[in-house]
């Protein structure tokens, strides 16, 4: 009970005869103190109010009251109570009034009525406070239930990043059981910084693949929704990669078998041209049994190639000097320049930085773009290589003048055996080579792709991430994936 009485002796009977009746009783001497009551953590059930308490209107303190605090029961003190005083005063929500001088008895029967005004309140608010939300209740329990069958991991998470539902397959994937997590924010939660990145990643909608403790992966994919903030699935994807794998084991196996009755092959059809005379029909067959076997043998060598580079790993992971290695393959492929009377010119950033990764990985990637190029450019082309770096990014452009590649096949041509439209019959190739490339820059957490206007040439553009020893030591939240450099479209 709180008394709101500026006359001292009224308040000292009034607290006597409530203390007499049990009750706890607080106290304020003008409007200020009374509202600084009403904020207190624990609030009165009702309030004596008297009406020329100091500092406000009592019947507008009273409507605020009422306005702030419906459920507290006010009575009302008054020094000349009047028909109209009464009525005015029942207006602005009063539950009672009592004439100065206050009689103690009557001041507990007001004070008692009040408080059974407020408990028959209280029960009819809880009631219609279930009513109301009871069916929601239902849906958000029958929700929840959902969310736990599920096989797929599910996380929500509100805008300041904190855990508003994950369900039970990805609290069991990530060892989280048990543990109350709602309301904890995911870096406490999680101790894996490829997910928090992704989680936080401005890639929305992208898909990811995520490893969990227990060895497990996940295609997780990262949605931002307006007003609610962030929401996480994940997709168990284990098996596929077991089947790719098996599948890689395989053709790895097969590909090496063929490989040596292909030499054998190779080495008896040579030995025909030696053995004797052969007409010119027989030396047609020959020639073309050869080049048969060239191209499977090419095809095999690619399809190890990509089994190894589909592996993944970066075994022998060193900083590497791109600007050396691009030299390298550029006069290695000076003999088939000279041959086909073309141009290849590099050009590059003043001082590089290095690059993070498989040497043999990255000269395969050069190596590839820029055979492709020269293959693919007609007598007399041009091929430039152009390096440089941005925002630690280091762009490796491979541009021609050749015949470009149709607008519609451009996203294909990163696809296994995909040879687009453009390349004749006869020419050589197995439509891996650009796999590889793909391959290679994933695994270096690059990024690729083609722009391309037939007719006029093709350019290819790599970013990757520079190698930068000092950044290693930032905390997870802080590393990010390659930004797409230059053009934001991927592939
Ligand atoms: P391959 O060269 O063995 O056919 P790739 O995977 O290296 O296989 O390339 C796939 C396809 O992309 C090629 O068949 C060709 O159609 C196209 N392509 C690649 N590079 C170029 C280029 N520089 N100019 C035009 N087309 C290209």
């Amino acid at each position: 009970m709180l008394l709101a009485l500026a006359d001292a002796t009224g308040s000292h009977m009034a607290r006597q005869a409530l203390a007499s009746g049990g009750h706890t009783v607080g106290e304020a001497r003008d409007a200020q103190g009374l509202r600084a009551a009403l904020r207190a953590e624990i609030l009165p059930d009702a309030i004596l109010l008297e009406d020329s308490l100091p500092g406000a209107d009592s019947l507008e303190l009273l409507a605020e009251i009422k306005r702030t605090h419906p459920l507290i029961s006010v009575v009302l003190a008054v020094a000349r109570p009047s028909p109209a005083s009464l009525l005015q005063a029942l207006h602005a929500g009063a539950v009672d009034m009592l004439p100065y001088p206050l009689d103690a008895q009557e001041l507990l029967t007001a004070v008692a009525r009040a408080l059974e005004r407020k408990r028959v309140m209280q029960g009819w608010l809880k009631r219609e406070t279930g009513r109301i939300t009871g069916p929601l209740s239902r849906r958000i329990s029958e929700m929840e239930s959902i969310l736990g069958q599920v096989d797929d991991g599910i996380l929500v998470l509100d805008k300041q990043y904190c855990i508003v539902t994950i369900n039970q397959a990805l609290r069991s994937n990530f060892g989280l059981e048990g543990a109350e997590l709602t309301g904890r924010s995911v870096d406490k939660v999680f101790d894996h910084p490829a997910l928090l990145d992704a989680l936080r990643s401005e890639d929305s909608g992208e898909r990811q693949e995520i490893q969990s403790p227990q060895g497990r992966v996940f295609h997780m994919r990262v949605s931002r929704i307006p007003e609610v903030g962030t929401v996480a699935s994940f997709h168990d994807i284990s098996y596929l990669k077991e089947l790719d794998k098996l599948k890689g084991d395989f053709v790895n196996t097969v590909s090496h078998d063929l490989r040596s009755p292909l030499t054998a092959i190779l080495g008896y059809v040579e030995l025909i041209e030696r053995a004797g005379k052969v007409n010119p029909q027989q030396l047609e067959f020959i020639h073309r049994v050869k080049s048969s076997v060239h191209a499977t043998t090419d095809m095999i060598d690619d399809l190890l190639k990509l089994g190894r580079v589909e592996v993944g790993a970066l075994d022998e992971q060193a900083p590497v000097d791109m600007r050396l290695l691009v030299a390298n393959v550029m006069s290695d492929l000076q003999p088939k320049i000279q041959e086909r009377n073309q141009t290849l010119r590099m050009r590059k950033g003043r001082s590089l930085p290095l690059v993070m990764g498989s040497r043999s990985q990255l000269n395969q990637l050069v190596d590839n773009l820029l055979g492709n190029a020269v293959k693919y450019t007609q007598e007399g082309g041009k091929v430039y290589v152009t390096l440089e770096v941005e925002q630690h990014q280091l762009i490796l452009r491979v541009a021609d003048n050749g015949p470009g590649i149709p607008l519609e096949e451009q996203a294909r041509i990163f696809e296994k055996f995909y040879r687009a439209s453009n390349v004749g019959e006869m020419t050589p190739g197995t439509g891996l080579g650009l796999a590889i490339v793909k391959t290679i820059v994933e695994n270096h957490r690059g990024r690729i792709w083609v722009d391309s206007k037939p007719g006029e040439g093709a350019m290819f553009t790599v970013v990757l991430p520079v190698h930068e020893p000092e950044r290693k030591a930032m905390p997870a939240r802080e590393r990010t994936a390659p930004q797409k450099a230059a053009r934001p479209k991927a592939k």
